[in-house]
């Protein structure tokens, strides 16, 4: 709690502010009772109207003075728990864009979301209103508590004798409750989690008639939620009239005893009125002390779980002295290179080859076999547990990150669009891009007819993920992204590409394009860019079983050439397919 108190530090200034405006707001509520208590004596003895007036006034100057603090007070502390939210929403964001590819393995978007959003606004009420809060309280409790003293001890001690059994269940109640808040947020993290994925996934879910399904497993989440939030209600509700029933004791007892002391004589009638008007507002502090508690316990949890991402290291870190990596050749070298997602069972096993400048190089193997491993290691999406890669003999680990990644562009398999116009998404990379770059990038990528023909051009919104482009257009359009950046080193993953058809003609073109002058990578089963490689890595295992080019390669005789007449017999029995698709 107190490493996050650390963000509302910042504004000390506006904090102390706000305390003092809360001391003076505290100060002129104590003032009423008294003036009232001591109005009440003059009535009744000597009855000396200058000293009415003057208490009258006196009460409503310390009303409108208290009302004044009070707004001070409260606008105050609004505003520090705000600025602070907004400052752990940001760190939030920023933690959770720093972290690698291994975080995301494991982590769930409805978790993160509901961390970013119901756990940060825990946090601000607490802030709001606990942090003064607590002194608050105090304060009033203890300033009450003293007034009461020396108005009447034996009558304070009589009334403060039930504090403790308040305090003892208030804490009783919250010990209660803090589970209960925990269980809260983490059913409301699994539900964000079971409503996210039902809704990128909708279409799988419909695919498969699985809606019932979905919607059984958001309602067991809903009712967990429903059950828990109900028991905290009932805890609060039980706990309510508990408080009311033993604040009520101590009046009657004031009354009572009190009573007899003004008959004898021993009290005035203002003083007692005084006495419990002062009872009445030390049960304030008390309930607000079992609403501060209850919402620590739920500060507490939310915090830790705020916590927990904040400290959440990025396996890839930047060295200190991590250089830029500025124009580039694009030499790559990978030297006995290991890895292993697990730490436990290794993925790819002592890896070793070198890439020239402006080469393209293909890899092969079968699925699962760490193709797309090695690709992600060249922008360091994981770190090589042993070994290394190096670009123009720089070791990879030793370059900035922001640089390293300028510099290798990637067209993945899985083409994410932002919810954005087209234009906006080409220029993802390069936002200060001119809108001809743009449309040469376009074209380049055989994209701009296709863009051009729509009725809004470059302005069309991309609906969330792209839904209304086609897979191929996609493709493009990601090829467009990687060309308008203009990265040194490429990588490819084309491994889903279907057989030839219009669209495949342009794809092809845009990725000639693409390629030349790069030192590419490439994932794919099209055999002309396969036999025109420079460079062709066979893998089987996470071991490099074949290296070279294609005439060295099927003189081999190996899985290659295995590879490569499977590959062939497939083709051309899509060929004869659509062969007979055209002369029908
Ligand atoms: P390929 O691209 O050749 O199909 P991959 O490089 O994707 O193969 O995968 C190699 C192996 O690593 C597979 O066994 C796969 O299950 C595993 N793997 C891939 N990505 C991850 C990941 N993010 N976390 C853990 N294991 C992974």
């Amino acid at each position: 709690l107190l490493r996050l108190v650390v963000f509302a530090r910042k504004y000390w200034g506006q904090l102390t502010l706000a305390f003092l405006c809360l001391l003076a707001s505290t100060a002129f509520s104590l003032v009423v009772p008294r003036m009232l208590g001591r109005g009440i004596d003059v009535i009744l003895t000597s009855g000396d109207r200058n000293f009415l007036i003057m208490a009258a006034l006196i009460i409503v100057a310390a009303s409108v003075l208290r009302g004044l603090t009070g707004y001070a007070n409260t606008y105050l502390t609004q505003l520090v728990s705000q600025k602070s939210a907004y400052d752990i929403k940001n760190a939030l964001f920023e933690r959770l864009q720093q972290l690698s590819f291994a975080f995301y393995d494991r982590a769930q978007t409805g978790q993160l979301m509901s961390r970013a959003t119901v756990d940060v606004e825990a946090v601000r009420m607490f802030f709001g209103m606990g942090l003064l809060g607590i002194s608050q309280t105090l304060i009033l409790f203890v300033a009450t508590a003293v007034i009461m003293i020396t108005l009447d001890w034996k009558l304070a001690l009589l009334s403060l004798a039930f504090m403790p059994a308040i305090a003892w269940r208030t804490i009783v109640v919250s010990q209660r409750l803090a589970p209960i808040w925990l269980k809260v947020q983490q059913v409301i993290a699994a539900l964000g989690t079971t409503l996210q994925e039902s809704l990128s996934g909708v279409r799988v879910v419909k695919a498969f008639a699985w809606q019932q399904g979905e919607s059984r497993k958001f309602s067991a989440d809903a009712i967990a939620l429903y059950n828990a939030e109900v028991e905290t209600s009932r805890q609060v509700a039980v706990n309510m009239p508990m408080m009311t029933f033993l604040l009520s004791l101590p009046t009657a007892l004031v009354l009572w005893y009190g009573g007899r002391q003004v008959v004898a004589g021993e009290l005035t009638i203002g003083s007692l009125t005084q006495f419990i008007l002062y009872l009445g507002m030390l049960s304030m502090p008390v309930r607000r002390l079992g609403f501060l508690v209850n919402n620590l316990s739920r500060v507490v949890s939310a915090g830790q779980r705020i916590l927990e991402i904040l400290d959440t290291e990025s396996q890839i870190k930047e060295k200190p002295d991590a250089v830029p990596l500025e124009k580039i050749e694009g030499r790559i070298i990978f030297n006995k290179v290991s890895f292993s997602y697990d730490a436990v069972s290794p993925t790819l096993k002592n890896i070793t080859f070198s890439v020239q400048p402006g080469q393209l190089v293909a890899l092969l193997g079968s699925s699962g076999s760490g193709k797309s491993t090695i690709a992600s290691l060249i922008p360091r999406f994981y770190d090589v547990s042993a070994g290394r890669i190096t670009i123009d003999d720089i070791d990879i680990r030793d370059i900035t990150l922001a640089s390293l990644r300028k510099n290798v562009g990637i067209v993945q398999q899985d083409i994410f669009l932002f919810s954005a116009t087209i234009r906006d998404n080409i220029a993802y990379g390069a936002v200060d891009a001119s809108m001809e770059d743009i449309i040469n990038a376009a074209k380049a990528a055989h994209l701009h007819d296709f863009i051009a023909g729509l009725p809004e051009g470059y302005n069309t919104w991309v609906g969330e993920r792209g839904i209304t482009l086609s897979g191929g257009e996609k493709q493009r359009l990601a090829i467009a992204r990687t060309l308008l950046v203009n990265p040194a080193i490429l990588i490819l993953d084309d491994s889903t590409s279907s057989v030839d058809t219009e669209t495949e003609r342009h794809i092809r073109e845009a990725l000639d394009k693409l390629i030349r002058g790069r030192t590419t990578f490439i994932i794919t089963h099209r055999l002309p860019i396969i036999k025109n490689a420079d460079l062709i890595l066979v893998l089987k295992d996470g071991e490099l079983v074949e290296k070279g080019k294609h005439r060295d390669l099927m003189a081999v005789n190996g899985l290659y050439y295995r590879i490569y007449q499977a590959q062939l017999a497939a083709n051309e029995g899509e060929d004869l397919a659509g062969d007979e698709h055209g002369t029908r």
